[in-house]
């Protein structure tokens, strides 16, 4: 008994949520230790990995010709799975070495479009890193637990995970996935609609991370009518002279070549819905929508989603690490879950 709970105390579960954009793990009785860019820069010829995370993301747009950066999660699925092993083996070991881990019991957050190879990879990847035992959870299951949906009810509940190269909008009930509906657009197709904008509109030729900044500060999906104009001062190239040049746009604008990409992802919400079966859909109009993932945090998103679809929309807390709290608080409480959860 004694033996147990000491054991208890030491094994340093670990929940992963490997993403698209953003790599997080959580350890057991420690919360959220690690939060990377899912990239790793590559030597061309060599395929020798160079750097990962927070300082292979630096690289993106600035490296040397025989460098590439690799985002290898991009589109929810896995584009390059040796690269993803190496990524998850150096974040594991770099969450590891800080510790003393007696080989921890690890759940990995994937997304649902993975393949049986892909999944093994990952595996034998967290397996290489020293974990013991390995699960993996869907990621939109995850973000429900982290968001406190009370999943397990027998209720409809409708989780719309929006992330850097995917959304994921699913009905869950009964701890179970009814539906679930996954497109290749996230939050990185406002940065990629933005850059040609401005590109087209205004000969101006801006990198992935200045697009993505300019999303955050003053990108929006939904304008209030008496919202004030803000500008912006966007840096970048000009494509006929070659030469750096400032832009000045402003909030009206942005929001003005963001339409197309709401509207696909508004018809993938729109979708699961008209799929899911009617008690279930009263359940949702009662109970709302919860927006997970990083995109949701697009300025007016839950107002866009709501109006747009006559629905409640909430968005959760701390919408970055519900996934990685999901995998934390799904090894804590394992036994209450149902175990069709898992994948193999
Ligand atoms: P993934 O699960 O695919 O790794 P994340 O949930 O980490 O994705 O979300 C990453 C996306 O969220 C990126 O497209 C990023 O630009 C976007 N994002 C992060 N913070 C904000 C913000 N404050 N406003 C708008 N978008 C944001
Ligand atoms: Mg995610």
């Amino acid at each position: 008994m004694l033996f147990n709970s000491l054991f208890g105390l030491f094994s340093n579960d670990m929940g992963i949520d490997l993403g698209t954009a953003n790599t997080l793990i959580h350890v057991k009785g420690e919360g959220v230790v690690l939060s990377e860019p899912s990239v790793v820069a590559v030597h061309v010829g060599t395929r020798k990995v160079l750097a990962v995370g927070t300082e292979a993301k630096q690289m993106l747009g600035r490296t040397p010709k025989d460098i590439v950066a690799i985002r290898p999660m991009r589109d929810g699925v896995i584009a390059d799975f040796e690269i993803v092993g190496e990524m998850i083996r150096y974040f594991i070991k770099k969450v590891h070495n800080r510790r003393v881990l007696v080989r921890p019991r690890v759940v990995i957050g994937i997304p649902s479009g993975i393949t049986a190879v892909e999944k093994r990879a990952v595996k034998e990847s967290a397996e290489q890193a020293g974990a013991r035992e390995i699960y993996l959870i869907e990621e939109s299951i995850a973000a429900a637990i982290g968001a406190n949906v009370p999943i397990q009810e027998p209720a409809g509940n409708m989780v719309v995970d929006i992330g850097g190269g995917t959304t994921e909008a699913s009905v869950i009930s009964l701890g179970g996935m009814v539906i679930s509906n996954s497109i290749r657009i996230g939050g990185n197709a406002f940065d990629e609609t933005l850059s040609q904008y401005v590109k087209k509109e205004h000969g101006l030729i801006i990198g992935e991370r200045t697009a993505e900044e300019v999303k955050i500060k003053l990108g929006n999906a939904y304008v209030e009518k008496d919202e004030p104009t803000e500008i912006i001062e966007i840096r970048g190239r000009d494509a006929a002279s070659g030469l750096p040049r400032i832009l000045k746009m402003d909030n009206i604008e942005i929001r003005s070549c963001f339409n197309d990409t709401l509207n696909l992802i508004l018809d993938a919400i729109k979708n699961t819905l008209d799929q899911t079966p009617p008690e279930l859909a009263a359940d949702i109009v009662d109970r709302g929508i919860v927006l997970t993932g990083g995109g949701s945090l697009l300025k007016g998103f839950p107002k866009f989603i709501s109006q747009e679809t006559g629905v409640p929309v909430i968005l959760a807390d701390n919408p970055l690490q519900c996934v990685v709290l999901g995998t934390g608080k799904f090894l804590d409480e394992m036994h209450r879950f149902n175990h069709g959860i898992l994948r193999e």
